[in-house]
């Protein structure tokens, strides 16, 4: 019964592609026991976080459960969809935030972001105790204890390397893969529930609703100018630009943002900066990390300029090959 496992060890450390795609497909298949959604999610969660690894590929619960917690309140409590394969019951981690919401009165309008961060940390902390008994070892066990260990007191995980770099080469397909299959689910167990645009629900599930947090830190010593064309900006045309387009990276880390103008904002949408701007932003985050109170931050920690380099690199890999430049530079 691998699902109440407490320590995880890894029994292989080469995995070929065909042997991943393989275990992608059984978790994806009718063979895998998939009542709820958990499956699905932590594997949304991995792929968000493939970039918040430490140099040993290591990730800490806080992050990945950070995103379970988000998807989940914005699935359950946001879009008020059921997570489990029978009408009249209900999954343990959709049971924890129902609970939460009716302990405080919290409407459903909310999404997981604007929720105060003690209460986000609140349902962190529930939800990770939850998924540390149902979750870690339920997908461990379905890919042969191949892909990942884990440790329920460190709380952490190690990812294989040759899984994590196959995550990273098929970031994009993955992405949509686990997409797609969560919206089949919730289709087919929420009857009564509202699946208008649920692929594209399921899509933006990640997304924050505001990236002033980030603006404030970038603003605080960045000149008023926009990041691409140099034109001089004011706090009401600023947008934080996600410089490796979001619908590839699904996150938001302070090294991946920066200020832009508007016209370069939304002439960029979800293209890639040409390769020139990248040197630029290594600098920026070497200005970054400099600052002690913003190296200590959770997604500067593990900050690496290689780690950016690779992101790019796989970004053009996974099909991001509409390069973007600013019409005129102001030097
Ligand atoms: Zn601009």
């Amino acid at each position: 019964m691998s699902y109440k496992l407490q320590v995880g060890e890894m029994k292989a450390s080469y995995l070929t592609d065909r042997e991943i795609w393989a275990h992608f497909n059984y978790i994806f298949s009718s063979k895998s026991k998939n009542s709820t959604t958990y499956k699905f999610v932590l594997i949304k969660s991995l792929l968000e976080n493939l970039y918040n690894v430490n140099e040993k590929l290591e990730l800490n619960y806080s992050v990945l459960f950070s995103s379970f917690s988000k998807i989940y309140w914005n699935l359950v409590i946001h879009h008020n969809l059921n997570q489990i394969n029978m009408t009249d019951k209900k999954a343990e981690v959709q049971r924890i935030l129902l609970k939460v919401q009716s302990k405080y009165q919290i409407p459903h309008t909310l999404v997981f972001d604007r929720l105060s961060i003690e209460l986000q940390i609140e349902i962190i902390n529930k939800v990770t105790k939850r998924c540390k008994i149902n979750v870690m070892g339920a997908i461990y066990g379905d890919t042969g204890c191949t892909i990942y260990d884990f440790d329920n007191g460190k709380e952490q995980l190690r990812l294989n390397s040759t899984f994590y770099s196959f995550m990273q080469r098929f970031q994009r397909v993955l992405n949509y893969l686990t997409n797609y299959h969560l919206a089949l689910f919730l289709e087919k167990f929420n009857e009564k529930g509202d699946i208008t645009n649920l692929l594209l629900k399921v899509e933006n599930v990640s997304k924050r609703s505001s990236l002033d947090q980030f603006y404030h830190v970038l603003s605080a010593f960045y000149s008023s100018k926009c990041f691409y064309c140099g034109k001089a900006i004011k706090k009401e045309n600023a947008h934080v630009d996600h410089f490796i387009p979001w619908s590839f990276v699904q996150a938001d880390q302070l090294w991946n943002l920066v200020i832009a103008c508007s016209a370069c904002n939304l002439s960029k949408s979800d293209k890639l900066a040409n390769k020139l701007f990248l040197e630029t932003v290594i600098d920026r985050n070497n200005t970054l990390i400099a600052i002690p109170e913003i190296r200590k931050r959770e997604d500067m920690r593990v900050y690496t300029n290689t780690k950016l380099k690779d992101l790019y690199d796989y970004s053009v890999e996974n099909g991001f090959t509409d390069v973007w430049m600013p019409k005129k530079i102001i030097i």
